[in-house]
């Protein structure tokens, strides 16, 4: 049983939607969770953290009215009016709305699933069509791209349903089925053969309304070559989680964008033949690339040649970081069905017989966080998402906020993380004028913090209201509505 592709489960034309939101009609499920709605909305006295990465500016005023950020100016008493929302938020602190980069909507099921951590096959992908935009939405995250789907009809279809007010959640770049090749473990994905195959699946797919693509492991480079042609034909980019393709290759190919760090490069894996994915899948790679090396500093000019972005994945690697990590939340144990919640502790669980790893975890770790930095300070775009498939705790919405407060871990400011999850995101899907930082003019996409994460990057959790397009919902009313006794589905 490999037990190696569940750190990533499986694995642009955003047209500027303007919503309208305050005359857009929301259904009741929508309706009941707005807490704020209003023509024009006045945040009082708030800290600032913008999303370019500048520091944290105290006492400022926001204003919203038309869905969008209209004015931001020192802070000052307003009175509430007729026609005028007042929220005295001194303590508070509004971040931009997070872009979330590698946020699926589904969750692995391990048939049969045992104390020594033995499952059966086939290992299947159920959607959460229901639990994950509420999720999303309540942490913060007002735009998110899917990073592959297993139910693209689905998946179009709430997005459709989310934009037309129907349905509560964030904004939602659909990426297509993962672009697999034929060596596949995952059942409920296409097993390329061909370059015309790869090249097919996208026509038939970008026809539907998908916005992105992501190649997955077991890709061949001409299958990878003929599926990011026939996407970049229609404007859309690809990303890819790879191992049977290298980094290199891969930004020499024109890919867009590479999920996991530095985690899935397979260049110095001892095994590594053309076309093939490696046993290791990249973990040999990792730990041999020192982060100041000739080969990582290689390795990062062709990427930021390239114009080749990095998303990040920190949370879903956490787990095998070493010692003196924190609990998990109580509110993402909440948020797990009880099923779901035996396997994490299932999955938590460390068998005697269990053989050492051949590669020290945590050294892996220490190279990532250290190439992502090195990727940044090289001028490359570095993108965060938290890859929740059912590895660990990672949940949707606190797998990004985790994700922000890791980037911190690996040396980056709290500004200047919270800008890689949000004007990085806006920036990499063409959205930068409309999205990702607080200016006016821009969408009233916005987080209200209580507490101030630039100083201690974990009050980063405390999020009470999330402005989307203007509208505010009540963070602890969504998180609330996915209790277990819904379902995690
Ligand atoms: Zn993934």
């Amino acid at each position: 049983m490999r037990s190696r592709p569940f750190w990533c489960a499986l694995g642009l034309a955003l047209l500027a939607i303007t919503l309208q939101a305050q005359s857009m009609e929301l259904s009741k499920t929508v309706e009941e969770f707005v807490r704020v709605r209003g023509a024009r909305i006045v945040l009082a006295h708030v800290r600032i953290i913008d999303g370019t990465g500048a520091a944290a500016v105290e006492d400022q005023n926001v204003i919203l009215a038309g869905g969008k950020i209209t004015g931001v100016q020192k802070g000052s008493d307003v009175a509430a009016s007729a026609g005028t929302t007042v929220l005295d938020l001194r303590g508070y602190t509004v971040i931009p709305g997070i872009v979330g980069m590698h946020n699926h909507l589904f969750y692995i099921v391990r048939p049969n699933l045992d104390a020594g951590r033995h499952f059966d096959n086939p290992v299947l992908i159920p959607q959460m069509t229901f639990s994950s935009p509420r999720l999303y939405l309540a942490a913060g995250v007002t735009t998110m791209r899917t990073t592959g789907s297993v139910e693209t009809y689905a998946d179009l279809n709430l997005k459709h349903d989310i934009d037309a007010g129907k349905l509560p959640g964030p904004h939602i770049d659909v990426t297509g089925p993962y672009l697999e090749g034929s060596q596949s473990y995952f059942m409920q994905m296409p097993h390329i053969a061909t370059p015309e195959e790869a090249r097919q699946n996208v026509e038939y797919w970008a026809d539907r309304g998908v916005t992105s693509f992501k190649a997955y492991m077991n890709i061949t480079r001409a299958e990878l070559k003929a599926a990011i042609d026939a996407a970049h034909k229609r404007g859309l980019k690809v990303t890819g989680h790879l191992c049977s393709v290298t980094y290199k290759e891969a930004a020499e190919l024109g890919i867009d964008d590479l999920e996991h760090g530095f985690f899935a490069n397979t260049q110095l894996d001892s095994d590594k033949q053309p076309d093939i994915c490696s046993a290791g899948a990249g973990e040999e790679t990792l730990a041999h690339m020192e982060p100041d090396g000739a080969e990582a500093k290689e390795l990062i000019a062709t990427l930021v040649q390239h114009h080749v972005a990095i998303t990040s994945t920190l949370p879903v690697f956490e787990g095998n970081a070493g010692s003196g990590r924190p609990p998990v939340r109580q509110e993402a144990l909440d948020a797990m069905t009880p099923q779901a919640r035996e396997d994490y502790f299932l999955l938590r669980q460390r068998p005697g017989s269990a053989r050492a790893p051949k590669i020290d975890p945590a050294l892996l770790w220490k190279h990532d966080l250290a190439l992502e930095r090195a990727f940044v300070t090289a001028g490359g775009l570095l993108l965060s998402g938290p890859d929740p498939t059912g590895r660990g705790d990672v949940l949707p919405g606190f797998g990004d906020q985790r994700g922000i407060e890791l980037l911190v871990e690996a040396g980056f400011t709290p500004s200047e993380a919270i800008r890689i999850a949000t004007l990085n995101g806006a920036t990499y899907l063409g959205r930068e004028k409309e999205i990702g930082s607080i200016a006016a003019g821009k969408n009233a996409d916005l987080v209200v913090i209580k507490g101030d994460p630039s100083k201690q990057i974990p009050e980063i959790e405390n999020v009470e209201i999330v402005f989307k397009d203007g509208v505010g919902y009540d963070s602890g009313k969504l998180l609330h509505s996915v209790r277990s006794r819904y379902g995690q589905y």
